[in-house]
């Protein structure tokens, strides 16, 4: 396969990463993964502002501007011929001998990857079984940061217990799903947890929310409790590649009827209809 290495396209073989690079040694870096349906990539411009907010946020500098990286993400794409899959890039600080301040003189590395993924609509997620995990994750999980061994500690501990996704609380409030965004519905009003430090503002939950206001469904954005997580109507979660999965059993208790409810549905059906839409652009 080929891969992006800074502004080159080489075999994945031949990339090589510097032992002092600083993604490597501390996760100083950031990310961002895209999906593509039929060689289109799905909600570009909000992936790439959000890559400008986190290189912000950790005043790192992006070693090119934004639309020559989209340009090379695409051209990327072209090469491998990919058509349904999942474009990943990050960009790290660089490599500086170690020590933890930001070295004075650093470029910032980006490399990216594509991977194949059919999206085989009879086959499409008929919902999962999550389970709870405290949330021990810093207070900027707003970040897409490649410091990510938290979530990886939580979606271990889903894993082993058989379940696809870990449903984060910080004590009795649910932030969001260990790499997903998490939503209830109760009494036909969508809740999910305010965009703010907590959490990441996933792309898919922006889309989703926009979404219901399309199809005039009340939601808001407010914290809630593990207790109404577990007892409420529907639950979700939403994110890249998982777009809108429903979750129909938390830990032990199935959600509601264990069914995927209509409100889900409803939102699942409009997903799918801007999927085939950007299909044919
Ligand atoms: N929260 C976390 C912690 C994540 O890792 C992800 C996926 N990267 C999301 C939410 C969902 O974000 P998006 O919809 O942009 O993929």
């Amino acid at each position: 396969a080929t891969i992006l290495y800074q502004d080159q396209f080489i075999d994945r073989e031949q990339a090589k990463v510097d032992i002092e690079d600083r993604g490597y040694q501390f996760g100083d870096g950031i990310y961002e993964a895209m999906m593509v349906y039929s060689g289109q990539i799905f909600l570009l411009e909000p992936h790439m502002k959000r890559l400008e907010r986190s290189a912000r946020e950790l005043s790192l500098t992006l070693p090119y501007s934004v639309a020559h990286i989209t340009e090379n993400i695409k051209k990327l794409i072209e090469i491998n011929q990919l058509k349904d899959g999942v474009v990943y890039f990050q960009i790290t600080r660089g490599a500086a001998p170690r020590q933890h301040f930001f070295p004075d003189h650093v470029s910032s590395v980006i490399t990216g990857s594509v991977s194949n993924h059919t999206r085989d609509l009879s086959k499409r997620p008929k919902g999962i079984k999550a389970s709870l995990a405290e949330d021990i994750r810093w207070l900027r999980c707003d970040i897409k940061t490649l410091n990510l061994l938290g979530n990886v500690l939580a979606k271990q501990k889903a894993h082993v217990e058989g379940s696809g996704e870990a449903i984060l609380h910080r004590g009795n409030t649910v932030t969001e799903g260990s790499s997903s965004n998490a939503f209830i519905v109760k009494n036909g009003q969508l809740i999910t947890h305010p965009a703010d430090h907590f959490i990441l503002n996933g792309i898919t939950r922006l889309f989703v929310l926009d979404l219901a206001k399309q199809l005039g469904i009340p939601f808001v954005e407010r914290e809630f409790t593990v207790d109404e997580l577990v007892n409420a109507d529907e639950v979700f979660i939403t994110g890249t590649s998982n777009e809108v999965n429903p979750v129909l059993q938390i830990e032990q208790q199935v959600v509601a009827d264990g069914e995927q409810g209509p409100v889900t549905k409803k939102l699942i059906k409009a997903f799918d209809a801007e999927v085939e839409r950007i299909r044919t652009v």
